[in-house]
């Protein structure tokens, strides 16, 4: 490194039977017993398919190294007791009736967790084996291994890792087929729209209960259907590296539900209950450009679009259907249909994919832009914003033998722009949650 620049901060794999022989100690301090086991679920990166989870575009999540661990115990007298080893979150322990757990209730942070174990119950009745006894409750610890707030899923972590503590000591059996894991996904899903009041289509928790090592998890949100693709190709001689941005999105909840609302009335106001619906199976550039020509020639007003703005709508549909198009050449590739080298390919559309997030779906920040920028130009293949936006974190792809001069220009080019320091994190696809320990 030059004299003067920063050494590039990584944050180390955790090694999760470490942290949970801890977890184990301090469950015992905080609740005066031992927890019956310690359970594990990641958060992830999205190859692409940001914003169109809700509208049944494809999405291409891989889980991360990187996730939440839950040491719980049950109880039976119908109360959940919970604490966060989160430094800036952690306020004891929290103590809430399962009974209360609705729409807004609780607040803030236990919120995911009380939310998975009402998901549970929406969901118990058509989950073959999840039937909850009458005063079902328990004490649970949290501790996280990725960002908070960084783009990254911890939230999604949170619900799922909570979930599969609830429901493997529920049914004393930690071995979820798909099914279930597809149910528990979707009980997290509501979690989060119902009781947090977050908008999420599910893209989150899917990655996080059903993705396996190794592979990108290519999933159809028509259907919450999976075809599992071998990242091999994808990472021969390449690494994908997460930077986090250290620029929080707690604003940006605002912001995205409003990308949701333009490109859903832009949706209805072409007659389609899912955008995705407007392009054929394989859809490629012409069927894209035919939808914008559509739109254009009816020119929308803000009247015909329940009130939002026609020229914002017109670059979220834009933004929305490039993106669907994306997944699915990401997803051909991946697929080994093209006989392109994968990697370059990838790459060159990670960073259009940038480009349609900041222009189109608006959803970049000065961070994201500068990163994006000096990382293509030190020699990565590609680079984006991932995650919801308005903060969080950026995905490099980057040859081998790049990635120090890239990390390196990175780290030295916020540093120069007064912007907070990144770290960053390897990014290999890591198996779906699961139980760590009992
Ligand atoms: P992210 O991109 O990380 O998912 P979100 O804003 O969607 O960001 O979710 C972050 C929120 O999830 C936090 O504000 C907190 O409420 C909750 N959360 C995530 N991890 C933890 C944790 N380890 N302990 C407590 N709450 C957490």
């Amino acid at each position: 490194a030059e004299p003067g620049s920063a050494a590039p901060e990584w944050v180390p794999h955790p090694d999760n039977a470490v942290i949970a022989r801890s977890g184990l100690e301090n469950f015992e301090r905080v609740f005066g017993r031992r927890p019956e086991g310690i359970w594990q679920s990641p958060g992830r990166a999205n190859l692409n398919g940001e914003h169109i989870d809700f509208l049944g575009g494809r999405c291409l999540p891989l889980a991360l190294p990187y996730g939440t661990l839950v040491a719980a115990a049950p109880r039976t007298d119908g109360l959940l007791r919970m604490r966060t080893l989160e430094p800036t979150l952690d306020e004891g322990i929290v103590e809430v009736r399962v009974e209360d757990i609705g729409p807004g209730r609780p607040e803030g942070w236990t919120g995911y967790v009380a939310g998975a174990l009402w998901g549970l119950h929406e969901v118990a009745e058509c989950t073959p084996g999840i039937s909850i006894p009458e005063g079902f409750g328990a004490d649970m610890l949290i501790r996280s291994t990725l960002p908070v707030g960084g783009g990254l899923s911890s939230s999604a972590a949170l619900e799922c890792a909570s979930i599969l503590a609830f429901a493997g000591m529920i049914t004393g059996s930690d071995e979820h087929d798909d099914a279930r894991r597809a149910a528990l996904a979707h009980a997290c899903m509501m979690a989060e729209v119902r009781v947090v009041g977050a908008n999420t289509g599910g893209l989150d928790q899917t990655a996080s209960l059903r993705s396996h090592a190794g592979q990108v998890v290519s999933l159809d949100c028509r259907d919450f259907s999976i075809t599992y693709r071998p990242a091999d190709a994808l990472l021969d001689g390449h690494r994908l590296i997460g930077v986090d941005t250290r620029t929080p999105h707690w604003l940006g909840g605002h912001e995205f539900s409003s990308r949701r609302l333009d490109a859903e009335a832009a949706a209805r106001f072409l007659g389609a209950d899912r955008l995705r619906d407007l392009l054929p199976e394989t859809p490629s550039q012409d069927d894209v450009e035919t939808v914008l020509r559509r739109w254009e020639d009816a020119a929308p007003t803000a009247e015909q679009l329940v009130g939002r703005d026609p020229g914002d709508a017109f670059r979220r549909l834009r933004h929305a259907l490039t993106e669907m198009l994306r997944s699915e050449q990401i997803d051909a590739l991946l697929a080994g249909e093209t006989g392109v080298s994968v990697p370059c390919a990838v790459g060159r559309i990670l960073t259009s994919g940038h480009a349609s997030m900041r222009d189109d779906a608006e959803a970049s920040f000065a961070a994201a832009d500068l990163i994006v920028d000096t990382a293509l130009s030190a020699g990565a293949d590609g680079a984006r914003l991932i995650g919801g936006g308005f903060g969080g974190s950026v995905l490099m792809l980057v040859p081998e033998q790049n990635v120090e001069a890239v990390t390196e220009a990175v780290a030295a080019a916020v540093v120069k722009a007064h912007l907070p320091s990144v770290r960053f994190l390897d990014i290999q696809p890591a198996d779906s949650g699961h139980l760590v320990c009992r």
